[in-house]
């Protein structure tokens, strides 16, 4: 028998909601990899990366943004350097305050284990999976995931049907036996809908305007805060 599953997106839905301004987040790297240049080299990382998330969402997720390695290299940034890894350390420092789990999330992933549901993960992301796991081991959240999925080692992202998918084989679940929980309506709330998956929204990321192609999917439900999860799931029991 199928186990069912609850699948959730990561930034802005297990993170809350938080604006970065794309260039400090690059500056951040920058300053420590090419203090002289800086300013150019950070308005250069911060100009590739909105491509790349422009060619994935141009192609419903059919291409992915790919990973954080190929930024670098597409720069000419030598990725085996100590400079390298040192200005990384600065782009993750940067990071680090805005990637917390909401406290409330660890509690309810062990409620709903204890209740028989499967934890999945699916993020769109750049970051390699060793990223993700320093934050789920931080955040308290490593015990608690059955599965977690990563676009940058993926060929495909989400709204893509197929991303939705390849979590549920890993899970050993179905689409008709899972729930997807994420922050956007376009990415996660149409393309799990796609796959035949129920959803829940969770609505107070201020997603940029133009990076939500349609707005128009309507969820199934919408979880003000993690733990209405469990209310919505115990209803539709
Ligand atoms: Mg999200």
């Amino acid at each position: 028998m199928a186990a069912r599953a609850v699948v959730f997106d990561w930034g802005g839905t297990i993170t809350p909601w938080h604006d970065i301004d794309l260039v400090a987040q690059w500056y951040a790297y920058a300053e420590v990899y090419d203090p002289e240049h800086a300013g150019a080299l950070a308005r250069r990382l911060a100009a590739a990366e909105e491509h790349r998330w422009q060619v994935q969402r141009e192609s419903h997720g059919a291409t992915t943004a790919g990973a954080l390695e190929q930024l670098f290299l597409d720069e000419d940034i030598d990725t085996s350097s100590a400079l390298h890894l040192r200005a990384l350390a600065g782009y993750l420092d940067f990071w680090a305050p805005h990637t917390c789990a909401h406290p409330q999330v660890p509690p309810l992933l062990a409620a709903l284990r204890e209740r028989g549901w499967a934890i999945g993960v699916l993020s769109n992301t750049m970051w390699p999976r060793a990223h993700h796991e320093e934050v789920f081991e931080r955040d308290d959240l490593t015990g608690l995931i059955d599965a977690a999925l990563f676009t940058s080692e993926m060929p495909v992202a989400k709204p893509h049907a197929q991303a939705f998918e390849a979590i549920l084989a890993r899970l050993g679940t179905t689409a008709g036996d899972s729930v997807f929980v994420g922050d956007r309506l376009w990415d996660d709330i149409a393309g799990a809908q796609r796959a035949g998956m129920r959803t829940i929204w969770i609505p107070h990321s201020r997603v940029p305007e133009e990076q939500v192609p349609d707005a128009s999917a309507r969820p199934d439900a919408v979880a003000h805060e993690p733990w209405d999860i469990l209310e919505i799931l115990e209803s539709w029991a």
